[in-house]
């Protein structure tokens, strides 16, 4: 039987939509159901896996499924040894200690002999221990943004993103413990031909996330401004330049970075470009 790339992907939660959708722009389709445990793909030598998110670095580390899409921090968490491929972007997020409002926080001493609740004690302990800190740590399952209201911590440490959820609850964020986002973790021992399959994945994933950060551009402009458009235009490679029908005038295309856009846009026009247009790109081989 020919190898497939075990993958592992979380069986509910946050991170399984986008993880999907993901896959689903590397041209691997899931057709039958996410109800079970292992599902073959179409369109790539792939199974998945649906597992429990905290579970999942163990079956990595222990070579079960030899990839996963998971948090960083869910993997800090577990102190596998897995090696990280390929950050997503996507479910960024912070692991935060909170306290109440109107708290006197005199900085990380204040945690000195206070009830900590969390979902990641062992990430907080690594920390704690670090900053020579001595404190309880309550770990609970959910809803920790609760326990200082209910009389059950003295603070807390857990995930933040908008923010919104502290505020609602009427804690305050005040030392980052670390910053997570989505990713490609691989197992350190796989066999060669995952490993092959793995790097196939991999071109596949890098091609739909340069997309994903790069917009195509296309703008007219007056002949005499063509220079200065040109100077502007942050150079992947130089543009491609066309005349138009109309004398004196010529289309300018090229691709530029999400993060710049707005602020290339407003000098574009200021030097004379019109009737601009950004179009997402589908897929960008690199
Ligand atoms: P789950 O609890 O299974 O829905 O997934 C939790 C994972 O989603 C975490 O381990 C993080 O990697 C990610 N995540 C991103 N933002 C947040 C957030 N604000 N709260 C909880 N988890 C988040």
């Amino acid at each position: 039987m020919s190898t497939k790339l075990k993958i592992a992907v979380q069986k509910s939660g946050r991170l399984q939509e986008d993880s999907l959708e993901m896959l689903r722009e590397c041209g691997v389709r899931v057709d039958n159901g996410r109800d079970q445990l292992k599902v073959s793909a179409s369109g790539f030598p792939m199974e998945l896996f649906f597992l429990r998110n905290s579970d999942i670095p163990q079956y990595v580390a222990d070579g079960v499924a030899d990839v996963a899409i998971l948090g960083q921090n869910t993997v800090t968490e577990k102190e596998k040894d897995l090696e990280e491929v390929l950050p997503l972007g996507f479910a960024r997020c912070r692991l935060s200690l909170a306290v109440p409002k109107g708290t006197i926080y005199t900085g990380i001493n204040w945690m000195q002999g206070k009830k900590i609740a969390t979902s990641y004690p062992n990430t907080l302990h690594a920390f704690l221990k670090k900053q020579n800190i001595q404190a309880e740590i309550h770990e609970i399952a959910g809803s920790v943004e609760i326990a200082p209201n209910i009389g059950l911590a003295d603070a807390i440490c857990d995930l933040v993103s908008s923010g919104n959820t502290l505020f609602m609850n009427g804690l305050e964020e005040k030392e980052v413990l670390l910053k997570s986002e989505a990713a490609i973790f691989a197992s350190r021992n796989m066999k060669p031909e995952a490993r092959e399959l793995l790097d196939k994945l991999l071109f596949r994933f890098k091609s739909v996330l340069a997309a994903r950060n790069n917009k195509y551009l296309l703008m007219n402009a007056p002949n005499e401004a063509l220079d200065s458009i040109i100077n502007i235009l942050p150079g992947m490679k130089s543009p491609t330049v066309v005349p138009l029908a109309a004398e004196g005038w010529s289309s300018v295309h090229t691709v530029i970075s999400e993060d710049r856009f707005w602020e290339i846009i407003d000098q574009l026009k200021a030097v004379g470009a019109q009737g601009i247009l950004i179009i997402p790109i589908q897929k960008m081989i690199l």
